[in-house]
């Protein structure tokens, strides 16, 4: 930990992280986003390392009688036409539409934060947030950027002053024990009147490239410099369409704009 930013190890528990008061002052967003998740038995044990790796929740995918690309690359996907409500609304692909269900890591993707690895040769490297999960496309059993063997040893966070200014938001069926049904992190960066925000309804990937800045009515927003701190706006096109029940866009849209 120093001034400049925070390593996270990958075996932190969702506990300690969510209650470090470095993390509560500098990041509340990671700690609402963190304690927004699962219960408090969970969070003792779950880790930073596997609440980011953790895999879909998609029924069809923990289902074998089920055909779904994800587990079985080819077999179709029965969310398609199933029980989607749950599904992603944005990022999503005709071979899957599944979310991720971490709340962790709508806040990691709008601080921008570095995920560092270690692969089986001993040699290092830095993944920025934003490219460590991938997109379904045609190739939705390919969930993330590391390669066979790769660890995750800790994440880093610089420290973001706009950061102090954060928030998560989750829409869900009930206040605890739920995943989100949609749900949107926030940094607002009044003096630069930029607001940086990602939403993980739209999930597989939680990333730059599917979040989004929104302009604050009245301010003169513009997109940090830096190419991984410009967003896309959100627009119906990429909704997906299909069996969403009332959650879907609207309550997608409604979680970013609140
Ligand atoms: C009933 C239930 C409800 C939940 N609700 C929510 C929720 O609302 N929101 C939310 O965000 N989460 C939720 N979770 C997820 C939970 O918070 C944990 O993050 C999740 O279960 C992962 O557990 P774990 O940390 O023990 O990881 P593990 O299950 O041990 O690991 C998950 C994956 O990550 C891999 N992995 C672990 N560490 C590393 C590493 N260092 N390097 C490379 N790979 C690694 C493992 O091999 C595995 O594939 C819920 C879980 C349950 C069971
Ligand atoms: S949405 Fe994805 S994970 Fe779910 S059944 Fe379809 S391919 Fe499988």
């Amino acid at each position: 930990m120093s001034d400049d930013a925070i390593a996270i190890g990958a075996t932190v528990t969702n506990s300690q992280l969510a209650w470090h008061p470095v993390v509560r002052d500098r990041y509340p967003v990671l700690s609402e986003a963190t304690l927004s998740g699962a219960t408090t038995q969970l969070r003792n044990m779950a880790t930073v390392a596997g609440n980011i790796l953790q895999r879909t929740r998609c029924p069809y995918f923990r289902d074998v009688h089920a055909s779904c690309n994800r587990r079985q690359p080819g077999s179709g996907c029965d969310a398609l036409d199933g029980l989607n409500r749950g599904h992603a609304v944005l990022g999503v692909s005709e071979h899957c539409i599944a979310t991720h269900p971490s709340d962790m890591c709508v806040a990691l993707a709008v601080l921008d934060a570095d995920v560092h690895t270690v692969r089986p040769d001993g040699t290092t490297r830095s993944i920025p947030f934003g490219e460590l999960h991938r997109s379904p496309g045609d190739t939705p059993h390919l969930e993330v950027a590391l390669e066979y063997g790769e660890l995750i040893t800790h994440v880093v966070i610089a420290n973001l002053p706009a950061a102090r200014r954060s928030h998560y938001l989750k829409v869900r069926d009930r206040a605890s024990y739920e995943f989100a049904l949609a749900s949107a992190a926030v940094v607002l960066d009044l003096d630069g009147d930029t607001i940086r925000a990602a939403a993980r309804s739209w999930y597989p990937r939680v990333t730059p490239s599917i979040a989004a800045s929104r302009r604050i009515p009245g301010s003169s927003f513009e997109p940090r410099p830096s190419s991984s701190l410009s967003r896309e706006t959100p627009s119906s096109e990429g909704w997906s369409g299909g069996t969403h029940g009332p959650i879907g866009p609207s309550g997608t849209e409604s979680a970013m704009s609140s």
